[in-house]
């Protein structure tokens, strides 16, 4: 195990910040995880996966141990599902295709989402109706304090909207290791969001698979976001906001278009509606804007610093709070 000092985080983050680690370390195994966790006299301890929803504004103090646990491992297996574990450090994407290529279902409405496997259950990464909780059995992950192994069931989660317990109270107290999900082998396509039925509707035949229902949405976001390792980004900046029924009617009495979806109760408006309708769109400062396909995706033109995409986000929030009394919270996580 080789630690590095001053080592350089700028292509370890999709946003393309320019800061540095005091000191880093890439994990590879459990066992070598424990034994570092073991004999480290750090105190101060950041954990990297993917780096696609951060937004780095400072230099890491400590130890940042980049979490690159690796393997895929079928538990169970019946006629109907399988059961499989998977190392936090394989990426995302490559999980969804390794299920699709396989037949299997409950996943694939989550392709090309950037991203670790072990950083998926701490926001409960979403997309197209589909979030992993729907498909999430237990994680492993261990206590940075205790050095003890833990494991989590969906309750433990308290998974909510880009939500679990790991944003919250138990922020930056463990260190996921593994995680497991269940697949299906029965076809349960979730094809609710109007973007992928318009998709389908141009394709001649009747019974889809979740390989083409990833190669839809592949062909979807490719249309809309833009890929990190061109254009620095962290997809979504901020959540949709859940307003009232007052709210919506304010909005409503000045745009009777708004767009807006009611479920339990709740009322989600779509952040980048808001933010669109504000003329952020392709609005540019200095070295950071905001995407000219979606305005919901603060990006990186090269050189722009933390805090430089930090003060453009504020400005939008700002905007949105006085246009319309919402206010906007991040997805991305600030550090
Ligand atoms: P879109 O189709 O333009 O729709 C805008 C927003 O409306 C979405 O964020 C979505 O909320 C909501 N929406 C649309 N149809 C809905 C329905 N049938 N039921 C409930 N809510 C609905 O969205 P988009 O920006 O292109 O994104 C498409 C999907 O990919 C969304 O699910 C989005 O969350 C996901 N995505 C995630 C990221 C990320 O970085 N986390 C980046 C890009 C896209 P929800 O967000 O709650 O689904």
């Amino acid at each position: 195990m080789n630690i590095r000092n001053y080592y350089s985080l700028l292509d370890l983050n999709t946003f393309k910040v320019n800061v540095s680690a005091e000191f880093y370390i890439n994990i590879q195994s459990e066992n070598d995880l424990l034994k570092l966790l073991q004999n480290t006299s750090h105190k101060k301890i950041f954990i990297l996966g993917g780096g696609s929803n951060i937004l780095l504004t400072r230099n890491i103090k400590g130890l940042v141990i980049h979490n690159q646990i690796k393997g895929i491992k079928i538990k169970t297996e019946t006629n109907k599902h399988i059961i499989v574990e998977i190392g936090a450090g394989e990426i995302w994407d490559q999980v969804v295709k390794w299920s699709t290529e396989r037949n299997l279902y409950g996943i694939e409405n989550l392709s090309l989402i950037p991203g670790y496997i072990g950083a998926a259950p701490i926001q409960n990464i979403g997309a197209y109706g589909t979030e992993i909780k729907d498909v999430f059995q237990e994680l492993k992950a261990v206590n940075l304090k205790t050095k003890k192994t833990h494991f989590f069931n969906k309750f433990d989660c308290q998974f909510g909207y880009r939500d679990s317990i790991f944003k919250n109270k138990l922020k930056d107290k463990f260190i996921i290791t593994k995680v497991t999900i269940k697949l299906s082998k029965i076809n349960t396509l979730n094809l609710s969001y109007k973007a992928i039925k318009k998709e389908l509707e141009k394709v001649n035949h009747k019974r889809f698979t979740s390989k083409d229902i990833r190669e839809v949405i592949i062909k979807i976001r490719k249309q809309k976001l833009p890929d990190p390792k061109y254009i620095g980004n962290a997809g979504s900046f901020f959540k949709n906001p859940i307003v009232n029924q007052d709210i919506l009617n304010q909005i409503k009495n000045l745009h009777p278009e708004v767009p807006f979806f009611k479920n339990n109760d709740q009322i989600k408006i779509p952040a980048g509606w808001l933010i669109e309708k504000l003329n952020w769109k392709g609005f540019r400062d200095k070295n950071c804007g905001v995407y000219n396909k979606h305005s919901l995706v603060l990006i990186n033109y090269g050189n722009a610093s933390g805090i430089d995409i930090v003060n453009l986000s504020k400005k939008i929030k700002q905007d949105v709070n006085q246009k319309f009394n919402i206010k906007l919270e991040e997805e991305v996580s600030i550090i």
